[in-house]
């Protein structure tokens, strides 16, 4: 009997054992590996940090998925892939082989980017961690005021900031440090101008300015300057899990499994990946959120097609997408293309639609 592996129970892998489950895969033995028993929904935790959700309200509890799709749930992490032998150490010292295996363990944060981080930061991944942490920040802004600086600005860092000050108001004070560029560098200039107006409405001081270390009371600027921080919170992007480096398989140049429009690992067919921790090599695509969810249904269909010898489809997902910030209070920026705007309808739309997609897998 054939054995198909897949590691994480991220955006992609959810659908994929819905799918296997409405459809069994006959002759197939499925393994689900993922760190944690539920997948924490990144794009409802600017709510759950802003008070809007509980947790179980974000999540989606893998064990029972795996189970309906008649696959075993190993509560671990890969530590090591092997591509040549197909192998996969995992955390707790199991060695797994596999005939075909599919990645979509999301990405990782370089905890050693800025010095000191480490040791003090508040690191938004792995989420769960983040969730436990945000618990004890709550509970201590109880007791005396808190600094807060959110380092780094892209849709995390600035959806983070608006929550952080609208859930604690008068009890921190929140400093958005960019790393140079404008809030939402990536976005257009419209969405940016309304991710700036929230954020002054909200009274967060936005520092264009690197961090250049972090100590137990302070954020130290690159220009020089010192910030008194309580919690640093670290959105900075992210970074390939260092277990690829080793693996034999291609790698983009940072790091993420390079694959066809297929899903397949470039240098091994019987390699599948989606989400952040793929790295198409023909279609430029941002690693979000969105596009990892839209990788969920072609990924199904080809690891049934390659395990049936069936041929696969391309993948090419179209570059436009609906972006949704949450902007702290019940409202939130809708930005399509070139055209954007902020309203509580909008926040109204998103709750419908991340509610929507946890309900679907729970
Ligand atoms: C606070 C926040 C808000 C965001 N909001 C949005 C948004 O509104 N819209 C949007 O498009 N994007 C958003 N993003 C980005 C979005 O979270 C990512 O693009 C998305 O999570 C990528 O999905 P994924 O399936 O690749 O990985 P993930 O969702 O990270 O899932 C990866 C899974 O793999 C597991 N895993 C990790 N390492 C291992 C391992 N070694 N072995 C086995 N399993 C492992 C993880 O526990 C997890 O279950 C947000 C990010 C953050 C941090």
């Amino acid at each position: 009997m054939k054995h198909l592996l897949l590691l994480g129970g991220g955006h992609a892998h959810v659908h994929v054992l819905r799918a296997f489950a409405q459809d069994p895969l006959a002759g197939v033995r499925v393994t689900l590996v993922s760190p944690f028993p539920r997948q924490m929904y990144s794009g409802m935790v600017p709510g759950l940090v802003a008070g809007h959700y509980a947790v179980d309200e974000c999540v989606i509890p893998l064990a029972p998925l795996a189970q309906r799709a008649r696959a075993e749930f190993i509560e671990s992490s890969a530590v090591r892939l092997d591509a040549a032998a197909r192998q996969v150490t995992l955390a707790n010292a199991q060695v797994m082989s596999y005939d075909v295996l599919s990645v979509d363990t999301g990405p990782v944060m370089d905890r050693d980017a800025i010095p000191g981080a480490r040791e003090h930061g508040l690191f938004v991944r792995p989420i769960e961690h983040f969730a436990r942490m945000w618990e004890l920040l709550l509970a201590s802004a109880e007791l005396h005021g808190l600094s807060v600086a959110v380092i780094g600005a892209g849709a995390a860092g600035v959806e983070l900031a608006l929550a952080i000050q609208y859930r604690l108001a008068d009890r921190a004070r929140i400093n958005l440090v960019t790393g140079g560029p404008e809030p939402l560098a990536e976005y257009p200039v419209p969405v940016q101008a309304l991710a700036r107006a929230a954020l002054r409405r909200q009274g967060i001081t936005v520092i264009e300015d690197s961090c250049a270390q972090i100590t137990a009371q302070h954020v130290h600027l690159g220009g020089g300057t010192r910030l008194q921080c309580d919690a640093p919170v670290l959105a900075i992007g992210s970074s390939a899990p260092a277990w690829l480096a080793g693996s034999g398989l291609a790698l983009d140049q940072h790091g993420f499994i390079a694959t066809a429009l297929t899903l397949q690992s470039t240098s091994h067919p019987e390699v599948f990946a989606a989400g952040d921790v793929a790295s198409s090599v023909a279609l430029q695509r941002p690693k979000s959120g969105v596009f990892a969810v839209r990788a969920g249904p072609p990924l199904a269909l080809n690891l049934r097609r390659y395990l049936g010898a069936a041929a696969l489809q391309e993948h090419l997902p179209k570059l436009r997408s609906l972006n949704l910030l949450a902007c702290g209070r019940r409202s939130a920026i809708v930005a399509w293309g070139s055209w954007s705007a902020q309203s509580a309808l909008a926040w109204y739309w998103k709750d419908w639609i991340d509610r929507r997609f946890v309900a679907k897998y729970r």
